[in-house]
């Protein structure tokens, strides 16, 4: 039976899998736009869709994703999930889960759908492909991946020695035109010859295209990995040692380019075309003496010394105005971050007045640079023409004087001398990619110094069932060197325990939870969860068994869906809608034109702290993670809004989840049964909520008490002080 009735049928399949499939194994490697495009393409000029070439397409689009070689089955049992499923007729579907009663929850094209599975259908588990590559350092991951690329590099330098031999064919030519033809009129010859140097031209132009065309193919495998790596291990950084500035980072991250420029330029330079250099002083010394050949070689020495006694300027400049336009780019990105700050305050001159210094800086270097490699680049441009004087002087008189060269030798040597010293010219363009190289690689060092998640650990584990229970042992948490450290010294919670983290502000409330939930490696100690050093645990088993909610929950772009279900699979529009309904989130979604559909612009600014904050707890809610960490999550809400909040919260938790909510809004101590109050110095007080409220109340009148006594002994003084001085009167 055929699986697909018509190519549009798959397509929409197609078109499903790469653009709204949230399965991670599909979503977290979309496709560029240009294998898209090639897969539809590839499809609409296709007029048979049976069954080999469905498979076979499902089979390139495995590849593309970088999932392992689908194996097909005609069955499905528990360990192959998540597999896809090729129903005939009814196309693709991804199958989930298998249910109490036999039927598979699938994730399709139509949404959640619960199938028997009998019929002729066709089975494949999903398999990311584990690729082990992670570098030590940025510098190895560049080699490394160069290296693959040294087969085509290698085709890339037979090339450019095929062009080069032929290149000999042109200056023969005209020896052989001068020194035969001319004096014996032999016509023959001349169109023999003619006709040959014109094939070797056309040969000559072949090879140029195909070594470009091969060159292109790896500068575009070579950015793909660089880009790639480089971005995936900035994800992987710890949360705690991400650097701050933004603007100088992402300029980093972006420096892959240079090196691959470098690479590329400088594998060819230094593997071909400088060898070569010496291969035609030879035939200039074959051809015209040892004497001729003298002349290029000095020159050729000349012009190096030349290039060298620039290199290290020039080399310095590019670093100085790659640091300035870093630093640009930073001042940039902060001040659209933190366009209401400056324009409220009136400190925009004062950025302005940053800007234009810092292009200052960035302009004269890059003038400077240009002045020092054209200078460098004149002077080779003389030595060039020196040597080329020099050549035919002393070629003319050779020529005149003895029987050692030839008229046409001489001409053939003068179009030779051109390819000894050209190459040199493009020295100073290196010396610039050079600077700009390895800056890039030192950069992207420090950045890949940084410690991961998971970091120190070879293999992190993925614990299946993780109980909700946390012990602390002698934890401390430090910022930067010589500040106080955050610390947490022996705090135990129990499954199931909901807790309250008071404190005044700066006193550690947030630093603590991040590091229950993992974000935050300890400085000191450990935090075991579930006996389990939390820094083991798989990142993505974490975020599975952890909701955090953060003080300062952000949006992403893409949809207000998108949003909604971040890193979730299989969740629908009616379960989004009932946990929207239960937080009172539907309010906005239903008076939003495009509802779930609309669009959140990058930075995700598009919504009030409150609606975000609302929209992180519904999230939360589809979530339904064992442990809950919630930082102040109704700090930016109404009463009505918060009372809602907490009921929801209140019916959702389960007895076996844990909680803990750092707040200082007092309703949101209804939902818990333990107080821990948090200084800078650490926990002062932890117990159950009565106990702590009933101590803080205590503590309140007596404080106030004694305010009063101190009041009133002050007033006593003032009225004897003021009896006094009536005495003294
Ligand atoms: P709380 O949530 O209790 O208000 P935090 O945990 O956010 O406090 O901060 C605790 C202390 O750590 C504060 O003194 C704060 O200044 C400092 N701190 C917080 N975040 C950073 C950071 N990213 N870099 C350096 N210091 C920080
Ligand atoms: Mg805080």
């Amino acid at each position: 039976m055929e699986l697909y009735n018509s190519t549009k049928h798959l397509l929409k399949d197609i078109e499903w899998l790469a653009q709204s499939c949230s399965l991670p194994h599909f979503a977290n490697h979309r496709l560029s736009k240009h294998e898209y495009d090639d897969f539809v393409k590839q499809l609409t000029s296709s007029n048979v869709i049976n069954n080999e070439f469905v498979v076979d397409y499902y089979e390139k689009l495995f590849d593309a994703y970088g999932l392992i070689k689908p194996k097909w089955t005609k069955s499905i049992n528990d360990e192959m999930l998540p597999a896809l499923a090729l129903i005939p007729k009814k196309g693709m579907c991804i199958v989930l889960e298998k249910l109490a009663d036999g039927r598979w929850r699938c994730d399709s094209v139509d949404g959640i759908k619960y199938h028997d599975m009998h019929g002729e259908i066709l089975f494949a588990p999903i398999r990311i492909e584990r690729k082990n590559e992670i570098s030590k350092s940025a510098y190895e991951m560049f080699k490394q991946v160069a290296l693959r690329e040294k087969p085509r590099i290698i085709q890339a330098a037979v090339a450019t020695m095929s062009i080069n031999f032929l290149a000999l064919g042109t200056s023969f030519y005209s020896m052989q035109v001068y020194d035969r033809v001319i004096p014996t009129h032999g016509m023959s010859t001349l169109i023999a010859l003619t006709i040959g140097v014109f094939i070797a031209i056309i040969l000559e132009m072949i090879i140029k295209i195909a070594r470009s065309t091969v060159l292109d193919h790896s500068s575009v495998i070579m950015d793909k990995s660089y880009s790639h790596n480089i971005f995936d291990r900035f994800l992987k950084i710890r949360l705690d040692a991400i650097p701050q500035s933004i603007g100088t980072l992402s300029a980093q991250l972006q420096s892959y380019i240079a090196i691959r420029s470098f690479i590329s330029t400088a594998a060819l330079y230094f593997v071909i075309d400088f060898p070569f250099t010496l291969f035609f002083l030879i035939i200039i010394m074959i051809v015209g003496g040892f004497l001729m050949g003298l002349v290029p070689l000095i020159f050729f020495i000349l012009s190096l010394l030349t290039a060298f006694f620039f290199k290290d300027k020039i080399e310095f400049l590019t670093m100085q105005s790659v640091a300035a336009s870093n630093k640009k780019l930073g001042l940039l990105v902060e001040a659209v971050e933190s366009a209401e700050t400056l324009k409220a305050s009136g400190h925009s001159y004062a950025v302005l007045s940053k800007w234009n210094a810092l292009s200052e800086d960035a302009i004269h270097d890059d003038i400077a640079i240009r002045h020092y490699s054209e200078l460098s680049g004149y002077f080779t441009a003389f030595l060039q023409q020196v040597s080329y004087i020099g050549l035919i002087a002393m070629g003319a008189y050779l020529v005149s004087s003895t029987d050692n060269l030839t008229t046409g030798g001489l001409i053939a040597i003068s179009i030779l001398s051109g390819r000894v010293l050209s190459p040199l010219s493009m020295l100073p363009n290196l010396f610039i990619q050079w600077g700009r190289a390895k800056i890039a690689v030192k950069d992207l060092d420090r950045i890949y110094a940084l410690p991961k998640d998971n970091e120190g650990v070879e293999k992190p584990l993925f614990p299946k069932n993780i109980a909700p229970m946390y012990r602390c042992q002698g934890v401390k948490f430090t910022y930067s060197e010589g500040t106080a450290p955050i610390a947490l010294s022996n705090l135990t919670i129990e499954p199931g325990e909901k807790i309250a983290i008071l404190g005044v502000i700066g006193s550690g409330k947030s630093t603590i939870l991040k590091m229950l939930a993992g974000l935050y490696a300890p400085t000191e100690g450990q935090i075991l969860l579930d006996n389990i050093d939390i820094q083991q645990i798989a990142r993505d088993r974490l975020s599975d068994t952890i909701g955090y909610l953060s003080q300062s929950t952000r949006l992403i772009s893409g949809t207000l869906r998108d949003n909604l279900i971040l890193g979730l699979v299989g969740i629908d529009d009616t379960q989004i809608m009932e946990a929207a309904n239960k937080t009172g989130l539907s309010l906005l979604i239903n008076a939003l034109p495009k509802g779930l559909d609309t669009i959140i612009p990058e930075g995700g600014n598009s919504v009030s702290g409150g609606q975000k904050q609302l929209i992180a707890i519904t999230r939360m809610l589809l979530t339904n993670p064992k442990i809950w960490l919630l930082d102040e999550p109704t700090a930016n809400m109404d009463d009505i809004t918060e009372n809602k909040i907490m009921e929801i919260l209140g019916t959702n938790i389960t007895k076996e989840q844990t909680l803990v909510v750092v707040t200082h809004k007092p309703t949101l101590l209804r939902l818990v049964d333990r107080i821990i109050i948090m200084t800078p110095q650490g926990i002062v007080m932890d117990g159950s909520r009565d106990e702590i409220l009933g101590k803080l109340a205590n503590a309140q009148r007596i404080q106030k008490e004694q305010a009063q006594a101190a009041a009133q002994a002050a007033d006593q003084n003032n009225t004897s002080i003021s009896n006094q001085e009536k005495g003294q009167e």
